[in-house]
């Protein structure tokens, strides 16, 4: 068993860590938040004062931050950059989902460190990070990604090896730019369904035995009262803010601009979401996105 730094105990990153600890690792966390820190110390892991002292002795090193900025400062530029601080032999993965650029910008800070670094998002949201059933994407090297796998496996059911370092990220915002492109068809075709009489769940039930079917309608639905446990039926709180959804959307519109890749869909779910974000709800779950619908009536 590993001893396992882990930064970042959000609605991802706490249940993430309390998977590693259940699975019988040492987990020394730390998050800025002292909510988030009780939660994972009432869940088995150690709590740490500092990220700096979380990193002392550790095998592995796991973030899940907001943004790349966050990542970038706590590494690199900030000012105790932990790449200062981690062991030699250790891992880090960073499980945030940023820039490709910045991924490969800090995986080489590192090298320069003696310090191996490897991008790997996660695709399966809040219950899937409960569940321990995330899917991880990793960019990074063979060697990297064979050393990476048994610690992941505590914490996911699907982890791929989806090329050099940033290429997680990549593959993530192709999947992410796909999801919002899904949640805002599903947002569209339910309200229409619903302002013509129809039962969401009804509706729901009907698509999803037919060719509109995908993940939104299977496990996400967003009309609350349709489906038991996801934020819909929480007042969209937890879950996946629109914020970070609005974030990697941007992101996706970088890699279409830098790649000269046509995403007209893409652009326009990002514009959706922006208009939801700007009328004051980016703290609220991605699903929440109905609500710019039914308010437009
Ligand atoms: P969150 O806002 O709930 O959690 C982020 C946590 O990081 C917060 O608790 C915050 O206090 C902490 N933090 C920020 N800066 C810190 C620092 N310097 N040191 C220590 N802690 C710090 O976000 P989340 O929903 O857990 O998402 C995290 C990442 O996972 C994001 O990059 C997001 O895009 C990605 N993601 C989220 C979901 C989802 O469904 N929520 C799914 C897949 C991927």
């Amino acid at each position: 068993m590993a001893t396992i730094a882990f930064i970042g105990l959000g609605n991802m990153g706490g249940p993430m860590a309390v998977n590693l600890a259940k699975a019988g690792h040492t987990v020394n966390a730390f998050d800025l938040s002292e909510q988030a820190l009780k939660q994972a110390a009432e869940h088995g892991c150690q709590i740490a004062d500092s990220a700096q002292a979380a990193v002392s002795g550790a095998d592995v090193v796991i973030s899940m931050l907001p943004a790349s900025k966050h990542v970038e400062s706590l590494y690199v530029s900030g000012d105790q950059p932990l790449f200062d601080r981690v062991n030699k032999t250790a891992l880090v993965i960073d499980c945030s989902t940023i820039d490709a650029e910045t991924a490969r910008r800090v995986a080489a800070a590192g090298a320069e460190k003696g310090v191996g670094f490897i991008d790997a998002p996660v695709s399966g949201g809040v219950g899937g990070a409960q569940a321990g059933t995330l899917t991880f994407i990793v960019g990074g090297s063979a060697a990297q990604f064979q050393q990476a796998q048994p610690i992941l496996e505590a914490m996911g059911k699907n982890i791929f090896h989806a090329g050099d370092h940033g290429a997680g990220q990549v593959a993530k915002v192709c999947n992410n730019m796909l999801l919002g492109i899904l949640m805002a068809g599903t947002c569209e075709a339910l309200n229409m369904g619903v302002k013509n009489g129809l039962d969401p769940k009804v509706l729901s039930d009907i698509m999803k035995q037919s060719s509109g079917n995908n993940w939104a309608l299977q496990v996400y639905n967003p009309v609350p009262g349709v489906m038991e446990g996801v934020p819909a039926s929480r007042d969209y709180q937890g879950g996946f803010q629109v914020d970070l959804m609005f974030k990697d959307l941007g992101l996706a519109m970088e890699v279409s601009q830098q790649s000269a890749s046509a995403t007209p869909m893409g652009s326009a779910a990002r514009a959706l979401f922006n208009l939801h974000k700007s009328a004051g709800n980016g703290g609220l779950d991605f699903s929440s996105l109905i609500k710019l619908y039914q308010d437009a009536e």
